[in-house]
């Protein structure tokens, strides 16, 4: 939260930044609501957090947008995810420190773990 935006609550609330866009994720709200399926059961469980990616904010700074854009631009979005090799704990150079696959298309992540 910005120190200024802070004080002047949300009504009076303009951007310091010109930069800062609506958060992409949470649509400018702030919040995230994570859904929480227990196996074997009906149950579903909702729990409203605070945005991780604008830390509650609703808007996202430049570096934020960057690493969004970056995170959604990593995932393989081939209808087939079942062409992809294994990369073992800490040689790829994509920079994901675990074992994980790549898919053999398009280059990109399809799992991590
Ligand atoms: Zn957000
Ligand atoms: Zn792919
Ligand atoms: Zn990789």
């Amino acid at each position: 939260m910005n120190p200024v935006n802070k004080i002047l609550g949300k009504g009076l609330r303009f951007d310091v930044s010109r930069n800062n866009t609506p958060c992409k994720v949470c649509k400018g709200t702030g919040k995230q609501t994570t859904t929480i399926t227990t196996w074997g059961s009906d149950k579903v469980e909702k729990f409203e957090s605070n945005c991780v990616w604008c830390n509650g904010t609703g808007q996202m700074t430049e570096q934020q947008l960057g690493n969004y854009n970056y995170d959604k631009n990593m995932w393989c979005k081939c209808k087939d995810k079942t062409d992809a090799y294994y990369v073992p704990d800490g040689v790829c150079r994509c920079g994901i420190g675990k074992h994980h696959y790549h898919c053999n298309k398009c280059k990109k992540v399809t799992q991590v773990g």
